[in-house]
């Protein structure tokens, strides 16, 4: 694999976390690795929302272009009352067993969507369940993207970024709380499956100091094993704050877009991300 590159893994252009429709993403899965592959980028994992099903197209639109690919997922975990992220990488996604655990972390969704749309009709938003649906290629998986997306179309807000301040979040309207997987139940999927357990954009959480120690502290003794220290929300700080963390754990780092679409933020491209500090071992050296 990737036998024309010489240069050290670090120089790799890996593009290890993006979104197809599948998820809450915009476009198809072989859309996305063509854009990925237009993009420059040299080794791509599509890592969708609880959910495998597009990495078989994905696989096939890969070898076509002579992508180097990774299989992956993003399982969504409840840690404390904190939503957190957990990236799966080289998941092997015909796994009977990964499926159904990831069916069983999906299986609220309907539910709680539900409770979102009361809670917006509450605030005087009406139609949000119907109009979020109209956004989500598959409806099984409606999330609060598809919420954002109908506020947008509707002028509630300007954009994604905007809604996530004003709505859907702790204390405000469209907040709903819910209950995902463990963090162990996240990082045994992931490792039974055959992958390696990364926390996501880490920046994102708001914890303090103390509760992000304890975290990753939990998630290193159930058997995690990477950082993303590169996503495209994090802010030169967060990467050298990351960096530090992550020598300090002995995690491996990763680096990933988060894409999720065209034009769904203006600074988000599959491809577009920092280069990680040359003392990091990036989590790809196990997929070269
Ligand atoms: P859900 O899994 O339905 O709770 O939706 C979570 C998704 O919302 C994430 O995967 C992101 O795509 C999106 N999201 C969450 N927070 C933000 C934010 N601050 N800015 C933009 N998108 C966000
Ligand atoms: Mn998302
Ligand atoms: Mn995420
Ligand atoms: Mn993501």
């Amino acid at each position: 694999m990737l036998d024309t590159i010489h240069a050290g893994v670090h120089s790799v252009r890996a593009d290890l976390h993006s979104h197809s429709f599948h998820s809450d993403g915009t476009m198809a899965p072989g859309d996305v690795v063509r854009r990925a592959a237009d993009q420059g980028v040299e080794l791509y994992a599509l890592t969708d929302h609880d959910e495998v099903v597009g990495l078989a197209e994905a696989k096939a639109a890969a070898a076509e272009r002579s992508l180097a690919f990774v299989p992956g997922v993003e399982v969504s975990v409840t840690w404390g009352k904190t939503t957190v992220h957990i990236v799966g990488l080289g998941v092997n996604s015909e796994d009977a067993t990964l499926r159904d655990r990831l069916a069983y972390v999906r299986s609220g969704r309907t539910r709680r969507a539900q409770e979102i749309d009361a809670s917006l009709a509450a605030a005087g938003i009406s139609g949000a369940l119907e109009g979020a649906l109209r956004h989500a290629e598959n409806p099984r998986m409606i999330g609060r993207t598809h919420f954002a997306r109908f506020l947008v179309e509707q002028g509630v807000c300007r954009d994604v970024r905007e809604v996530f301040k004003r709505y859907l979040v702790e204390g405000k309207p469209g907040y709903v709380p819910h209950r995902w997987a463990t963090l162990a139940e996240a990082v045994d999927m992931i490792g039974d499956a055959g992958g390696v357990a990364v926390v996501a954009h880490p920046a994102r959480y708001r914890f303090d100091e103390l509760a992000l120690h304890t975290m990753l502290v939990e998630f290193r003794d159930v058997g995690g094993k990477a950082l993303e220290v590169v996503t495209s929300n994090h802010t030169p700080d967060d990467v050298r704050r990351f960096t530090k963390l992550a020598l300090e754990f002995g995690f491996e780092a990763s680096s990933g877009s988060d894409f999720h679409g065209p034009g769904e933020s203006a600074n988000v491209e599959l491809g577009r991300v920092a280069p990680l500090a040359p003392e990091l071992t990036p989590v790809w050296h196990r997929f070269l």
